[in-house]
């Protein structure tokens, strides 16, 4: 069944006046009715729970649902996906998973409907399975810092990774999972064995790349669209203990993205390779990432006052026992890049400090009142052949200072996924990782959107190929215009198995049946 044009005008009525929260009026029969279903969780109708999932980590949007489900069980999930399923098809009764609520636009949200709070199910223990193809099988609210901490009891852990670790499997891999492994391994949805689902028809499938392949992989990078991951395989991989932390600056942009591309082309290098932009900052160390304490303290020498600076960030993983073939190992590596000499700084870390190293920031910035503002992030994955020309426009030109967050950069290989991505055998990662503290100003939401705006209204017209990562559109001619040729799978495998599209409202790409 397509999605009517009644359906699609409804869509955009709702996302032209804004606020979809006054369009949506809770269906009272199939709320009344929840509470008769027998579950081995329960639901919350409070305040206090319902304002909790209007929340999200980007703080930009707010949108109230009627009822929280708590999950005691997988068959929870699917019983009530299944109840709105079958009663609510005269409703505009909705269904979002919510893992740690770390979207940035409402996306784990879902007006006036049911929010599932995915981190309650996470009552079944992990269950870790050595040998030679080693995996952990994991709740979709499973958070990836509890993986780590698991899988490494066992001398394992998975091989992709995110920067930060407190968010739940189910929300990453309904993106992608990317990070400096990436390169390597491909992102997170690339290390998946098998998943288990409940799909918008409250059916339970577990699916892998041999059974039930197309909802496979359709829900990996699916943006919550075909269904719920209640359960995750993950492959994994012998965890080393430590790990060579490295920085090195840059004040060429070529010599920057050649060395970046030949690291992650090379056959033996590093282990995680990422990269960040420092326009015209006073105080580099004073970002929020700060968690890198190097060795030699003197990156005051480098500040980046009216100019531009870019970073290569660099890890060697290795055991206690393997340091000096490490070092040999680095300092061939290092020998090859063409970084300002001085500007070489390393620290050895845990292989678990490095990992979680956000959440050090988190904990400081948390204690500043700086965790809760808003989070107008803006990602792109830019194809390498326009990379420079994107650079030239945007670092220094559109964005004078990155004084109100890290601006990541870094290049990954292509990987076979469903999620969009640029059709070029190496695309770049760009993150906008801004905060906005204040109401008006600089530091403002309207400021850096404003930004952003910018930015996206100059890749559109240089025609350079750019796509968003977690991306945000309000209109269909956007949404299909992001997925291009990929748009009728995606419409296919919607039809398929959420036919009613009751889940994930908060995407905004579908809107549910009249
Ligand atoms: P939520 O925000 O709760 O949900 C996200 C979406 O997934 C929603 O549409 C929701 O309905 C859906 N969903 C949630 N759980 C499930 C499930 N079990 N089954 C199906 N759908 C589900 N991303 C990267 O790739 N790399 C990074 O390095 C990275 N770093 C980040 C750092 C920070 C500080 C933050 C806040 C975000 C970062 N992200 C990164 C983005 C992050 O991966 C996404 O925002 C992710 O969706 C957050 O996970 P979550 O568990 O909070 O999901």
């Amino acid at each position: 069944m397509k999605p009517s044009v009644l359906q699609y005008l409804k869509f955009f009525l709702l996302f032209a006046f804004g606020e979809v929260t006054t369009a949506h009026v809770p269906d009272q029969d199939v709320l009344a009715s929840l509470n008769k279903l027998p579950l081995d969780g329960h639901f919350s109708f409070s305040d206090v729970s319902t304002t909790a999932a209007a929340q999200d980590f980007g703080n930009l949007s707010n949108f109230k649902p009627a009822a929280v489900l708590h999950p005691g069980s997988v068959d929870d999930i699917a019983t009530t996906v299944r109840h709105v399923f079958l009663r609510g098809e005269h409703s505009l009764l909705t269904v979002a998973a919510r893992g740690h609520g770390h979207s940035l636009r409402g996306q784990c949200q879902a007006a006036g409907g049911i929010v599932i709070k995915m981190e309650s199910l996470r009552t079944a223990r992990m269950q870790v399975h050595s040998g030679a193809s080693p995996y952990v099988d994991a709740s979709g609210g499973e958070l990836w810092i509890k993986v780590l901490h698991e899988t490494f009891k066992y001398g394992l852990a998975p091989k992709s990774w995110t920067d930060y670790l407190h968010l739940t499997i189910g929300g990453t891999l309904s993106n992608a999972g990317v990070s400096g492994q990436t390169f390597q391994h491909g992102p997170q949805i690339s290390n998946v064995m098998e998943l288990e689902i409940v799909t918008g028809r409250g059916d339970i499938i577990t699916c892998s790349p041999e059974q039930n392949s197309d909802l496979f992989h359709a829900a990996l990078g699916g943006l919550g669209q075909f269904g719920i991951i209640t359960r995750a395989r993950i492959a994994l991989e012998p965890a080393p203990n430590m790990v060579r932390w490295i920085r090195v600056l840059y004040s060429d942009f070529t010599s920057f993205t050649e060395d970046q591309e030949m690291l992650i082309s090379a056959e033996r290098t590093f282990d995680y390779i990422e990269g960040f932009v420092i326009i015209n900052r006073t105080g580099i160390l004073n970002n929020w990432r700060s968690s890198f304490n190097p060795h030699d303290p003197v990156w005051s020498q480098f500040e980046s006052d009216g100019r531009v600076l870019f970073c290569l960030e660099m890890t060697k993983n290795y055991n206690p026992e393997e340091v000096d073939n490490m070092e040999q190992e680095v300092n061939n590596l290092l020998y090859q890049l063409r970084y300002i000499p001085p500007s070489l700084f390393h620290t050895d870390v845990t292989y678990i400090q490095f990992l979680d190293r956000v959440h050090s920031s988190e904990v400081k910035l948390r204690a500043k009142g700086m965790w809760e503002v808003s989070h107008p992030w803006l990602n792109l994955m830019v194809p390498k052949s326009s990379i420079h020309t994107f650079a030239r426009e945007v670092f220094g030109k559109i964005l004078k200072d990155s004084n109100n967050g890290p601006i990541l950069l870094y290049p990954v290989n292509k990987f076979r996924t469903s999620v969009v991505i640029p059709d070029e055998e190496v695309f770049y990662l760009v993150g906008f990782l801004s905060s906005a503290p204040s109401s008006s100003g600089p530091y403002s939401v309207e400021h850096t959107l404003n930004l952003n705006n910018q930015i996206i209204e100059f890749s559109d017209k240089a025609g350079i190929g750019v796509k968003q990562y977690l991306p945000n559109y309000n209109t269909e001619q956007k949404w299909k215009a992001h997925f291009e040729a990929r748009w009728e799978t995606f419409l296919r495998r919607k039809n398929a198995y959420d036919p009613l599209a009751i889940l994930a409202p908060g995407q905004g790409i579908f809107q549910k049946a009249l």
